[in-house]
């Protein structure tokens, strides 16, 4: 059971906030495609005892991709892997380019999930992070979207400067109105040389407020758990059938490949990641060398990087697979450092499964890392 990712590193306009790998100039997206292809036909055997259950093309603004583009990418998957018989193929999108006409031509693609970048329903938040699109066409292209596609996910970000409890709220029942099986919500976090760290400094915008952000964070969870959502990863809410099989396989240490510029790998042991420039993407893919770094995890990686997901997710962290896989020391270590926060009541051991209780959920990565190991 394993992943393809494939980095579409493209976008209309830069988000204020983002840190992400893309480029606003489109003029090299058929070289960057033909690339892509040629990248997924010279790792296939990295893959070949695995069995592809999720496509995931992220970005970046995928939803930039025309559909023979992207079929070509989906056909050279199905040329060079072993693909299951119905595979998570999801897609992230912008509200702006799922045009009715451009969703039905999706709709008859291999494609059959769209993850849709709202953010948010309010023109004031989307003009603050700078979106390239406005509430109406949010709203337009869902009501399009759930009648083409079962399985939508929509991201919405809160914790935006002047985003009041009662908005958000808002926010939450116009995504829940479309009657979508999944939604993504993150805070909204001021990356280091962004244009919004450049706007928070000169005071031109509020900084983000983490007391804000909490209670919104909670009244998130209250809403969707009240209408039949699994919080099911810190930042994921799904509906019971609608868990991202992609997501879930990633934050269950199941192997993935990255496909394209800034696209990171794992398989099992090493993490590798492709150089985060276009064109130095392009040239060395071209000469067929794989532009990439890579890293062997050791043991002490390996349990920190379990902690840390196992703590965001459902599945919590198995005190049982810790003695299985990494031995007693960790065990030990695992159960002294969590003490404090059962004692505070911020985690919990239920059936030897270590979780973070609803109190302790908004600070698990916080938490997380103090039970990491550092030596
Ligand atoms: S569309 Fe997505 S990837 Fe592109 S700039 Fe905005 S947040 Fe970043």
């Amino acid at each position: 059971m394993s992943g393809i990712y494939i980095h579409i590193p493209f976008c209309k306009q830069a988000c204020h906030y983002c840190d992400f790998h893309f480029s606003t100039s489109i003029n090299k997206k058929s070289e960057l495609v033909n690339a892509l292809v040629k990248e997924l036909e010279f790792r296939k055997d990295e893959f070949k005892n695995q069995v592809v259950e999720t496509i995931y093309f992220g970005g970046g603004t995928p939803s930039l991709l025309t559909i023979d583009e992207l079929r070509l990418l989906i056909d050279t998957v199905y040329a060079h892997y072993n693909v299951v018989s119905n595979p998570e193929i999801t897609l992230e999108a912008n509200p702006d380019d799922l045009t009715n006409q451009q969703i039905n031509k999706l709709a008859n693609t291999p494609i059959n999930r769209l993850s849709i970048g709202v953010q948010s329903f309010f023109e004031k938040d989307l003009k603050l992070m700078n979106r390239a699109h406005n509430a109406e066409e949010a709203k337009q292209c869902l009501e399009e979207a759930t009648i083409r596609f079962d399985n939508i996910s929509v991201d919405l970000i809160y914790g935006i400067p002047g985003l009041t409890n009662e908005n958000w709220l808002k926010n939450i029942e116009t995504a829940l109105s479309f009657n979508i099986p999944h939604i993504s919500s993150y805070a909204l976090t001021v990356e280091p040389k962004t244009a919004l760290e450049t706007f928070i400094k000169k005071g031109i915008v509020d900084d983000v407020d983490e007391e804000q952000a909490q209670a919104q964070f909670y009244l998130l969870v209250e809403e969707l758990e009240a209408s039949g959502f699994v919080h099911y990863e810190l930042s994921n809410f799904g509906k019971p059938g609608f868990f991202s099989k992609n997501n879930s396989a990633y934050w269950q240490g199941k192997p993935y490949l990255g496909i394209g510029p800034s696209a990171h790998s794992f398989n099992g042991n090493q993490r590798s990641w492709n150089v985060s420039n276009n064109s130095k993407y392009i040239k060395s893919i071209d000469k067929s060398i794989l532009p990439s770094e890579t890293e062997t995890l050791t043991q002490m990686d390996k349990y920190n990087e379990y902690v840390m997901t196992g703590l965001r997710t459902i599945w919590g962290v198995s005190i049982q697979k810790v003695t299985n896989e990494f031995g007693d020391d960790f065990t030990k270590h695992l159960l002294n450092q969590s003490q404090l926060f059962i004692n505070q009541q911020l985690l919990y051991i239920d059936n030897e499964i270590l979780k973070v209780t609803q109190k302790g959920k908004f600070l698990s990565d916080g938490i997380a890392s103090e039970l990491f190991k550092v030596n």
